[in-house]
């Protein structure tokens, strides 16, 4: 049997940026996928929004995405656009990037960090004790853990073993999803009829002008609402055919799909993200209709915010109570997620009634403060973990500040790449010492003359000082004084380390 710290179930992109947090914070993990390869058949999520792209940024990788998707300036509420352009981040855009692309660039720097991905093997079970967790593979051999970590999707095997209870909504409609090829052009773009939503598109296309162009030819991208929701067979190629023709009045000859799929509006989120020695993560912990495009979205995230905790506790630093701090963060933060996309779903609906609901929304949203408000959700850039009163910083995300230090200018999020806390002195150079934290807290003093300005929030008062955790959000905020800060190293990152003994 082999051991190591911590097994995660499932290589899509929570269990990969998973095990890229923990392979950075030197943790022996490995990632257990049941497909033979990382490669996926369809496109599925079709990109990031802004704060995502914001914790790739943080580990110096945003730029392998980049580089690869097209950015749109708007985020879309129940299809109503929403302009981020004026929000204070770098990346103030949605990234178009389809998930098969996004799994990729995260796989190849997992494997960059050396973390290994078992490819086609199979987790059908474990059990759990108080030193760690036997996981046993489909081929009878098993693996041993001191955690482990579902990111198995949606059907969780490991949410189901572990008894922990997924309460939520069933689903209202259902989408059929498959990527094609069609004998004639296609009529592409959306379509609104009185059973909803439907689209075509190729999967190839650019953003030019704030408008999506596609390309004249190569796979299509078909979605089309079903009419009843409920169906329990796989979808072939002919309920495509069918509803094809009843929305459209013909399949356009549609012949070799790479990938049929259906999604719902289900609606469901893990009562407890953590039993023991066991974790959940991403759709595992979470399911909701794709409106909006935050599902994988908030598994990054979550395994962002799992990550550090997870390894400090493997490390001995910290007590594995921190762990509790996961739950505690993240599953507020997917409850809002499954509300607003129900909220969307009904706003989708396109009898009269409705419509006129959505227009009265979207006129709303065409406002400033409610827009910032909306857009500041979805973008998940409004986040305030909940770490006490104090100044508007503390709980949120740290703006990637233009700094200078001793050894030139460096921005914020530079100083993240390693996954290491930071305590950031803007004020009088060596003011603070945090010496018992120093092997694993880094300390630097830096200035920055600008305003701090925070999405949805607006301009907020200068700190003296911050404590950043790995993941990017303010654990401590100073003025002054130090008032509070040996706490908050001690919460986050461990007592401090025993003094050394003096020499008699
Ligand atoms: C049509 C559609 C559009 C979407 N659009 C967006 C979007 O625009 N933006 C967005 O953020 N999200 C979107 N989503 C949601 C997104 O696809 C999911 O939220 C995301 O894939 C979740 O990632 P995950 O890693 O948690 O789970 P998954 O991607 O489901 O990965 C789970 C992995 O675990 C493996 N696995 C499962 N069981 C086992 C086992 N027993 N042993 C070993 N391996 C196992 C699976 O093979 C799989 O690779 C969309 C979803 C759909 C269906």
């Amino acid at each position: 049997m082999s051991e190591h710290a911590v097994v995660i179930v499932g290589g899509g992109p929570t269990g990969l940026m998973l095990a890229g947090e923990l392979a950075l914070a030197g943790v022996d993990v490995v990632v257990v996928e049941r497909r033979p390869s990382q490669e996926l058949a369809g496109s599925r999520a079709g990109g990031l929004h802004a704060r995502a792209i914001e914790v790739l940024d943080q580990r110096g990788i945003a730029d392998r995405f980049l580089e690869q998707g097209q950015v749109l300036r708007a985020a879309g509420f129940a299809m109503i656009p929403l302009d981020i352009s004026d929000f204070p981040t770098r990346h103030n855009y949605v990234l178009g990037l389809w998930q098969n692309h996004i799994e990729r660039i995260l796989a190849e720097w997992v494997r960059e960090l050396e973390a290994p991905v078992h490819y086609g093997s199979e987790v059908v079970g474990f059990t759990q004790d108080d030193d760690g967790v036997d996981v046993l593979l489909s081929d009878g051999r098993s693996l041993r853990a001191e955690y482990l970590v579902g990111c198995d999707g949606g059907r969780s095997l490991i949410r189901k073993t572990a008894g922990i209870d997924f309460p939520g909504w069933d689903a209202t409609t259902s989408s059929l999803l498959a990527e094609v090829e069609m004998a004639e052009q296609p009529e592409l773009g959306m379509r609104r009829d009185a059973v909803g939503v439907h689209g075509i598109g190729r999967v190839e296309y650019e953003i030019r002008g704030g408008q999506v162009v596609f390309e004249d030819h190569g796979p299509v991208r078909v979605m089309i609402t079903e009419q009843r929701p409920g169906a329990t067979t796989e979808p072939t190629l002919r309920d495509l055919s069918e509803g094809l023709v009843s929305v459209y009045g013909t399949d356009y000859g549609i012949h070799s799909p790479t990938w049929i799929s259906r999604f719902t509006d289900m609606s469901r989120q893990a009562a407890a993200y953590r039993d023991r020695r066991v974790l959940l993560a991403g759709d595992a912990a979470h399911v909701h209709s794709p409106a909006g495009g935050q599902g994988l979205n908030t598994g990054v995230q979550d395994a962002v915010n799992l990550g550090w905790k997870l390894a400090q506790v493997i490390k001995r630093a910290s007590p594995d109570s921190l762990l509790d701090t996961y739950h505690a963060e993240r599953h507020p933060v997917a409850a809002r997620v499954l509300r607003n996309t129900m909220a969307q779903v009904a706003l989708g609906r396109t009898d009269e009634r409705t419509n006129a609901l959505r227009d009265t929304v979207a006129e709303l949203l065409g406002m400033d403060e409610p827009r910032r408000r909306i857009a500041g959700m979805l973008t998940a850039l409004d986040i305030r973990y909940d770490l006490g009163e104090g100044h508007p910083l503390l709980g949120r995300r740290m703006p990637d500040l233009d700094l200078v230090t001793a050894d030139g200018p460096r921005r914020v999020f530079t100083l993240l790449h390693d996954a290491r806390p930071v305590l950031l002195n803007l004020g009088e150079p060596g003011g603070i010492d945090i010496t018992p934290w120093a092997d694993r807290v880094r300390s630097i003093g830096a200035g920055y003359a600008g305003t701090w300005e925070l999405p949805a929030l607006g301009a907020v008062e200068a700190p003296a000082a911050v404590l950043i955790r790995p993941d990017g959000y303010v654990a401590w905020v100073g003025d002054a004084t130090q008032a509070g800060l040996t706490d908050a190293l001690t919460t986050w990152f461990g007592p401090p380390a025993a003094a050394a003994p003096t020499p008699a």
